[in-house]
């Protein structure tokens, strides 16, 4: 394709309305059209990334392969596109301006006056047009964060209003924007819908789409409210009421024709014809279809062989799934945040996602629920709760709030054999459990909760120890997709089938060395280790033993995707006994 395409989409009237699942589903829309695709995640904050953000007040600090530690919703970019993204999709206010005053200082700008317009949204078209180049995307998706009408996201839509100017045949605008259900008069209300329209004229823009987010579907009254009062065509209003499986959302989309439509106001037609997409018998097509068809079908359609049979499998899945009806339970042990009298769970969401793909794959409908670690601290007859799950999850975590509790329910799950997967935080307490419990380590703890330990078998890596010490904490922990190999004969190897695997990481500390020996000794298996033999990633009790007690020092649920659920937690949900 000659000339590449962009695609923004902001949010109005209020925050988490959809952005992120929005820009994903249309993403997945245009790729199933034949489009290549990449999609970018812009943060308003000052923020570098998201790296230093509470992850409990801020939602999960989602981690890319090459370590980048960004928002969550690239976790959603990547759970439907099945790609990898890297530190060229994601971009915050601080790191537009870091790159901005690091090309002043080496004299780019040639001595002119750098200023914030048009400098910054200059800067960030450059960086848009970067990942374009380095993706070799056909059309680029790019999400803004916040909410319209804020001061933080002026600047970014800003850039918008420039390249859109520059290019306004390349360029489409959507508005997601939340319609607010009024009981007593019972209608879907417009008003703050069409403020926030206002709000993005007075940026000098128009959307050419809305999305109308809401618990119901708009009906075409409201539609043509929108339509005349803020001149946008009627069919670009697109209705996207509340959906339980977020992955239906791409077909509800479709249902309104979204894909040919934004197609159209880019000047694009679709790569896949209908008659394509409607080739096979959907009920016929199964999972290793892709291959056959890809070898099967004629010349240069390998491309869109992989993405009808990607479109018909993705629609049989969400028929599959909304037909489930046999109900597994899994507890996650974590610490909870609480504002006013609602508990945010956002800090796992990968975790969460993770669950349900493999769930749905084996066949399961999941019930998640929240098993707050603290209660356990203050009562211990509330463990035996933990029987009434067929699996328990410890995430990954940081501090020592809910640390006893954890290793309280580590210890229960252990004994009653419950299936439990420890997630980063998750394998280095089962490690302290099992040093304390089996090994007989009285006190043994992470030197992240007690320096003064007598036996710290989870020790900071030796490396991290300088950035510590020099309050450096933004980028260093050990991030991003490391190898780990494979032990035969246990667990993991079952699940992965194969010894060297990539897996993404976030953390400081590790298991201690010193304490390896003894570890094994009573029992603990290393079943990953890192390349050079000296990091354990990988923690199971032998079979015989325990039906699933295993620990990963890396975060799998980041590779976790719709289609592709992660191998470690099919095989966690295996073990589970379902009546
Ligand atoms: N706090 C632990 C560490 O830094 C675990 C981090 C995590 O769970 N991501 O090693």
């Amino acid at each position: 394709m000659k000339t590449p395409k962009y695609i923004f989409i902001c949010g109005g009237v209020m925050s988490g309305v959809g952005k992120g699942i929005a820009t994903a589903s249309i993403a997945t829309i245009l790729k199933w059209y034949g489009y290549k695709v990449t999609c970018i995640k812009i943060d308003p904050y000052v923020n570098v990334d998201a790296g230093t953000m509470n992850p409990v007040e801020h939602g999960e600090v989602f981690v890319l392969k090459d370590g980048t530690e960004c928002d969550q919703d690239m976790g959603h970019y990547e759970r439907f596109l099945n790609q990898e993204l890297t530190k060229e999709n994601y971009m915050t206010t601080g790191s537009v301006y870091l790159s901005l005053i690091e090309k002043e200082r080496s004299l780019y700008f040639d001595g002119k006056c750098v200023e914030v317009v048009p400098h910054v949204p200059l800067e960030v078209i450059e960086k848009i047009q970067k990942a374009q180049k380095l993706t070799g995307a056909d059309i680029v998706l790019t999400e803004i964060g916040g909410t319209i009408g804020e001061y933080q996201n002026l600047l970014f839509l800003e850039a918008v209003r420039i390249l859109k100017f520059k290019n306004p045949k390349d360029v489409v605008l959507i508005l997601v924007s939340y319609l607010p259900y009024q009981g007593e008069g019972g209608e879907l209300k417009t008003k703050p819908t069409q403020y926030a329209i206002r709000t993005l004229n007075s940026a000098g823009l128009n959307p050419d789409f809305i999305l109308a987010r809401a618990i119901y579907s708009l009906d075409n009254k409201r539609k043509e409210k929108i339509a005349f009062n803020c001149g946008i065509p009627q069919e670009n209003i697109i209705s996207a009421p509340d959906e339980k499986v977020i992955y239906k959302i791409p077909l509800n989309f479709e249902k309104e024709k979204i894909g040919k439509k934004i197609l159209k106001s880019l000047g694009l037609s679709p790569l896949i014809k209908d008659s394509e997409r409607i080739i096979k018998d959907k009920n016929e097509l199964m999972r290793g279809d892709s291959a056959k068809l890809i070898k099967t079908d004629k010349k240069d359609s390998h491309k869109s062989a992989f993405y009808l049979y990607e479109y018909i499998f993705w629609e049989k899945e969400i028929e599959k799934i909304e037909k489930l009806n046999k109900e597994i339970k899994i507890g996650i042990v974590g610490k909870y945040f609480k504002t006013g009298d609602f508990v945010l769970s956002d800090s796992y969401i990968s975790v969460i996602e993770a669950i349900k793909h493999a769930s749905w794959h084996l066949g399961y409908k999941p019930i998640i629920n929240w098993l707050n670690s603290e209660e356990y601290e203050k009562d211990k007859n509330k463990l035996s709760e933990l029987k009434n799950y067929q699996g328990i999850i410890i995430p990954g975590g940081f501090g020592s709030r809910g640390i006893e509790g954890k290793i309280l329910a580590i210890k229960y799950c252990r004994k009653n054999k419950i299936p439990i997967l420890g997630l980063c935080y998750g394998l280095q307490l089962m490690v302290v459990e099992f040093a304390r419990n089996v090994c007989g380590l009285k006190n043994a703890h992470t030197t992240e909760v007690n320096p003064k330990t007598k036996y710290p078998v989870i020790d900071i890596l030796q490396e991290q120890k300088r950035f510590l010490k020099g309050k450096l904490y933004g980028g260093t922990m050990r991030l991003g997709d490391w190898s780990c190999e494979i032990k035969k004969e246990t667990i993991a190897w079952r699940a992965y089938g194969k010894n060297l695997i990539l897996e993404r990481h976030r953390h400081r500390y590790e298991v201690n060395p010193k304490f390896h020996k003894i570890l094994q000794k009573n029992g603990l298996i290393f079943s990953g280790i890192s390349g050079k033999g000296l990091l354990v990633e990988i923690i199971e009790l032998p079979e015989s033993t325990h039906p699933f007690f295993l620990g990963t020092q890396f975060h799998p649920e980041l590779k976790s995707r719709f289609l592709h659920p992660h191998p470690l937690f099919v095989e966690f949900i295996k073990t589970f006994k379902v009546c």
